[in-house]
């Protein structure tokens, strides 16, 4: 499949400025919160469990399952869309690249791979693991 798709930047903030950061770095991070002990996606600075704001970053191993995914086919570059689990327990909107579409289904292994988009933001992306 084709891996020529250039996609587009995110828009970023503050909030979750360390996360593309560290995505420009080769690393994923997701938000844990210190209080209840529970990690969250998205990175926000209030925790969405339990509303404290002792929250804090950590790695994650970029190891996770597909939860679901869609794939665009009417455009000149395929691609796939997919809510990945990871095995930290949060759930990650992303893309499946560098694969056979065809051959993607619900529950399979993926990684993370990063790639850079239309602008200065590197993306955290999935891979067949
Ligand atoms: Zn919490």
């Amino acid at each position: 499949m084709s891996t020529a798709r250039v996609y587009p930047a995110p828009e970023t903030n503050v909030e979750h400025q360390a996360y593309w950061d560290a995505a420009a770095q080769g690393q994923l991070l997701v938000k844990h919160c210190a209080a209840c002990g529970l990690n969250h996606f998205y990175p926000r600075a209030i925790c969405p469990h339990c509303f404290s704001d002792e929250t804090g970053w950590r790695e994650s191993r970029g190891l996770g399952t597909v939860y679901s995914f869609s794939v665009m086919r009417r455009v000149a570059q395929p691609y796939a869309i997919a809510y990945v689990t990871l095995d930290e327990g949060v759930t990650v909107m992303s893309n499946i690249v560098d694969c056979d579409f065809d051959t993607l289904v619900i529950g399979q292994r993926v990684k993370v791979a990063f790639l850079p988009s239309d602008g200065s933001v590197v993306i955290p992306v999935f891979v067949p693991a």
